[in-house]
Order: C-alpha cells, then structure tokens, then sequence
C-alpha cells in the first residue's frame, strides 16, 4: 500500500506555485497591499493558501515557506497565534456579522504582540450584510502597518463593489489535469487511488473536491442517488423515491443533481459521448434527450440551485416535502 502524503499546512499546493512566488516577492520588494481577495472555485485551496501565507508573514525565520520551527510557527501550529484573526459566519451559511468585524478593529489597531505582521483571514467575503461590509470597508480604508486582510470567495460577483475596489485580486486556478492526477495519487489510497481519473472528472478537474469524493460514505450515496435517478427517469414515484434523495449529505446530492444537469446540456450541444464528466450517466441522458430541452434543464437548475441556497442560509425546510416539490418538477421537465 502507498505511503498517504500529509499536506504542510505551510506550503501552497502545488498548483498554487505561481500565486505563491508572486505573493511572496511582493512582500519581500515591500510591495504586498493591505488587502487580498483569492478567488476561486469552493474546493480549491483558498484557505489552505491563506493560511500558509499568514504562517509566512508571521514567521521569524522565513525562507521559501514559514520555517516551521520559530516560537511564531509553534503559536501557528498551535492554532494560538495571537497576531492572527480569523472571521467567519458562526455557523454554516450564516452571514458574518458586524459585531465580528467590530473585534477586528481593536485587533488591526494595536501593534502585533510577535513584533510583526498582524493577518486577518475573513470567508466568505460575500456572506456580509451591508452594516457588517460597511464596517470593514473603514478597516480597509484606514489600515494600520503591517496588518494584511486576506478575504476569500468562490461568488466574487457577491462581494460588495467598493470592498473588491480596496483588494488585490487573486483567481486561484483549477491545476492542469496531469498535475491533478498526480496529487491525487499521492492523497488516494492505493484502491481509491484506480478511479483518479473518474473522480478527477467528477470533480471537473478540481482535486481536493475528487479526494472528497473517493470517500466510501459519499461513494454509497452517489450509488445511491443514482439508482433513485434511474427509477425516476423509469416513471418511478417523486413521493416515495424522496427519501432516498435526502438520505445523506444534502449539499452534495443537490451538487450532483446540478452537475447532472450540465454534463447533460454539454452533452446535448457535443453528442460526445467521451467527453462526459459522469458517464454511468449515458443511458439516462439518451432518455431525457427525447423529452426534454435545454431551456428546461436551465430552468431545473435554478430549481435545484434555489434549495441549495435556502438550506445554506440555514432556512429549514420540511426535506421531505422540499425533495418531492423538486422531483415533481424533476419529473415535469425532464420526462414528459
Ligand atoms: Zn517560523
């Protein structure tokens, strides 16, 4: 069996080199702004990154990366790093609030206890409500020295205006596919490790959201779903196939749904049956192609993508009757 290789929490990855070089001799040549924004799609290492170039700035020793070693890196380490802040809504989907971002500014205004740079790390940047973005506008606007934000999205479009206006942006990228697979291997286990190339496809090239997916819990859950797909698209009953479509991690089943919905609609305008991101799909798409349209699948879409928002608001709706109002339409839009 392969030795499992353990990310530093101090080293970019490895496809996030070239963000890094560019970040760090910013710093060195005394050029790094106050604020950051990375960009990227969920799953691809934002915060990862934030984090290893807060180590960095902190570090007594740098060289490449953070040294690992000084009393700085030990506090890091310890997750205790007084010159370090991180921000983020007190529970999944909740918005960050602005009496967090008040903390912040006696955080940013006094001088560092380590002697050095202050960090702040904030995600999501979009999930603020005005009076909490207003807020941190003023930190950005009237920054003490050596304090960095580094604020982080995957819905940059979300993040207000004038914040965006004060950050130097970051769009971290998807890695090419070889140096994905690679990783993958390295972070696989040696079974796991056979279907990189599929899990690498469903996770459209992203390699930590395929590393999630080799998951064994999330592998029944995919089976799962998509034997209750195929007896839907069979004329099988919204109502009672239901709870099948809300046993598990519902963020990833409604994922799922949406990715289906893509690859389908790619797969309309290409006919290429190759260039599917879930293959095991093929015989359902071929019965959707008959009964369905593009302009439909558009519509399911928002339709699934509206549940998928409501529930990381933290709105809680009844599953069960949410999940058959979506099948219904499912079914509607799809297959008649
Ligand atoms: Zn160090």
């Amino acid at each position: 069996m392969t030795e499992l290789v353990k990310d530093s929490p101090l080293m970019p990855f490895v496809w996030q080199q070239d963000c890094w070089s560019q970040l760090t001799e910013q710093h060195r040549s005394g050029r790094l702004p106050h604020a950051l924004l990375l960009a990227g799609e969920q799953g691809i290492g934002k915060y990862h990154l934030a984090r290893a170039l807060a180590a960095y700035l902190l570090c007594r020793h740098p060289a490449q990366t953070a040294c690992g070693e000084c009393a700085s890196c030990t506090l890091f380490h310890a997750g205790t790093h007084p010159d370090l802040a991180e921000v983020m809504p007190e529970s999944e989907g909740k918005q960050i609030k602005i009496e967090q971002i008040r903390k912040l500014q006696t955080f940013a205004s006094k001088t560092a206890q380590q002697g050095g740079f202050r960090v702040v790390i904030l995600q999501p940047a979009d999930a603020m409500n005005i009076n909490a973005a207003n807020a941190l506008l003023k930190n950005l606007e009237e920054p003490g020295d050596n304090v960095l934000f580094i604020l982080l999205s995957n819905r940059t479009s979300a993040v207000m205006p004038t914040i965006k206006s004060r950050c130097q942006q970051f769009s971290l990228p998807i890695p090419d596919r070889e140096q994905a697979l690679n990783w993958l291997n390295h972070h696989l286990s040696s079974h796991a490790a056979l279907h990189a190339e599929k899990l690498l496809k469903m996770a459209q090239g992203n390699p930590l959201l395929a590393q999630e997916l080799a998951d064994e819990a999330l592998h029944k859950q995919r089976d799962k779903l998509f034997f209750a797909m195929e007896n839907l698209t069979r004329g099988g009953d919204p109502v009672e196939l239901a709870p099948s479509f809300i046993d598990g991690d519902l963020q990833w089943t409604l994922r799922w749904m949406q990715q289906w919905l893509n690859d389908w609609c790619r797969w309309m305008v290409t006919q290429d049956d190759a260039d599917l991101s879930f293959p095991d799909m093929l015989p359902l798409y071929r019965q959707w192609q008959h009964s369905s349209s593009l302009e439909k699948a558009r519509l399911l879409f928002q339709d699934v993508g509206r549940l998928r928002t409501q529930l990381l608001s933290g709105a809680n709706p009844n599953l069960q009757l949410a999940m058959e109002a979506l099948l219904i339409r499912w079914a509607g839009k799809m297959l008649l």
